[in-house]
């Protein structure tokens, strides 16, 4: 039982340096957050040595009285902090998380309507060579091209064409609210099931700073690493007891065999946390982050480069930049924030004329800054940092000392040492 320091230096060292990494660099990847100590707590904790495949109560493995604890906490806080009827916290991931919905809700050969993934979808709602393109048949909706907004006439259109069995609403990359119940109204219409997937704005729904889709969706899956911030997972909510009943028996056994304890206790104390005045002031200051980032990319300077801002804005915790009338592309502008110490994503904008390893676009999000502190002032500065940056008329070590004087102001982790 030696540290490991010493059993494994190399990968010791990878923990140091990415902690580093961590401290030094501005993370605005959309996505991503910062869990709290007590949740890498959980996840570095002996839990990882139980097996407990089944449910709390009825397992099929010995001595899992205390995980069925930490089970419990976690279906329950899940199912108050969205105000769902049922809850499966046993999801590894949201992919995994997805495919139980599929497996439970539909058959392979159904007919799926989803958002695609080059307009913001994910790889999970009907890509063609993930398993959901592979084992359903996939119609795909985008956004409309003028306004980037998803158009919910085009989805009724698409939905009384092919009589989807399942509409999915989600998405990885949009910058504003779905109109849930007109989803489901149009679901209704055509006896499809409705299936939302709040993987990125879960956080800002358990704040109540967005819709949330429970009352109108048949099932509603999500991560819980993205706005939360909690441990790298999974999770489904459903108010429809038969629903609920196969997606459990899709989770186990139909997909996974034992689940993550040690995860799972980390996901009770995430949606504890998630229930609290500090959890909705962090997502609050996510929504101002992110809209003041819209604000600084609109100004006329930004815009003379040829970057505009997809949908003219955002109401959620990101921001999509449109590159393609400007002088960089994609890849370049990820490298470049790089640089000065910014970590974002290149991402493909609709009809991007650029091939998917380059794109056309950038998705920035605010959800990590404001775990890590950042209110108006900072997200200001970082706002201009990025407007001058990909304008590509200024000084990159000028910027790299800006960004290296906010994140000495908001030190991560400041008291963990790998
Ligand atoms: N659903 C949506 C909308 C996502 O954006 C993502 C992740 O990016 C997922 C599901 C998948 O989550 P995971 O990476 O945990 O499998």
């Amino acid at each position: 039982n030696a540290p490991l320091s010493e059993v494994d230096p190399e990968i010791a060292q990878v923990l140091e340096r990415e902690l580093d990494r961590q401290r030094g660099y501005l993370e605005m990847i959309a996505s991503e957050n910062f869990v709290p100590v007590s949740v890498l707590q959980s996840q570095g904790s002996v839990l990882t040595n139980k097996y407990a495949e089944g449910y709390p109560g009825r397992r099929y493995y010995g001595g899992c009285e205390e995980v069925d604890v930490a089970e419990e906490l976690a279906i329950e806080r899940a199912k108050a902090l969205f105000g769902a009827e049922f809850a499966n916290v046993q999801p590894h991931s949201g992919a995994s998380a997805n495919a139980a919905v599929l497996h439970a809700i539909a058959r392979p050969g159904d007919t799926l309507l989803g958002l695609s993934l080059d307009q913001g979808g994910h790889l999970t709602h009907g890509m063609k060579i993930n398993f959901s393109g592979r084992l359903y048949n996939i119609v795909a909706y985008g956004v409309d091209p003028e306004t980037s907004v998803i158009d919910m006439a085009e989805v009724r259109r698409l939905a009384q064409e092919h009589k989807p069995k399942v509409i999915i609403a989600g998405w990885s990359a949009y910058p504003r609210q779905l109109d849930f119940a007109a989803f489901r109204a149009i679901a209704d219409e055509v006896g499809a099931l409705l299936w939302v997937d709040m993987a990125h704005f879960a956080g800002l729904v358990a704040a109540g700073l967005h819709p949330n889709p429970v009352p109108h969706a048949h099932v509603v899956s999500s991560t819980v690493h993205k706005t939360i911030g909690g441990p790298r997972s999974g999770f489904i909510l459903s108010n429809d007891p038969d629903i609920a009943k196969k997606i459990n028996t899709a989770v186990f056994p139909g997909q996974q065999g034992g689940p993550l304890m040690h995860v799972i206790a980390a996901k009770a104390t995430a949606f504890k946390l998630a229930a609290t005045p500090a959890f909705k002031e962090r997502q609050e200051r996510t929504l101002r982050g992110a809209a003041l980032l819209a604000e600084r990319l609109s100004q006329q300077d930004v815009m003379d480069a040829g970057i505009s801002i997809r949908s003219g804005g955002t109401d959620v915790h990101l921001v999509l930049v449109d590159l393609r009338n400007a002088a960089i592309d994609g890849k370049q502008a990820e490298d470049l924030l790089h640089e000065i110490h910014i970590t974002v994503n290149r991402n493909a904008v609709p009809n991007d004329p650029r091939p998917p390893m380059v794109t056309s676009g950038l998705r920035i999000g605010t959800p990590a800054l404001a775990t890590r502190g950042f209110g108006d002032a900072e997200f200001t500065e970082v706002a201009d940092i990025i407007a001058l940056a990909l304008k590509g008329d200024a000084d990159v070590e000028a910027l790299r000392a800006r960004v290296a004087a906010l994140t000495a102001a908001f030190p991560l982790y400041p008291d963990l040492q790998q």
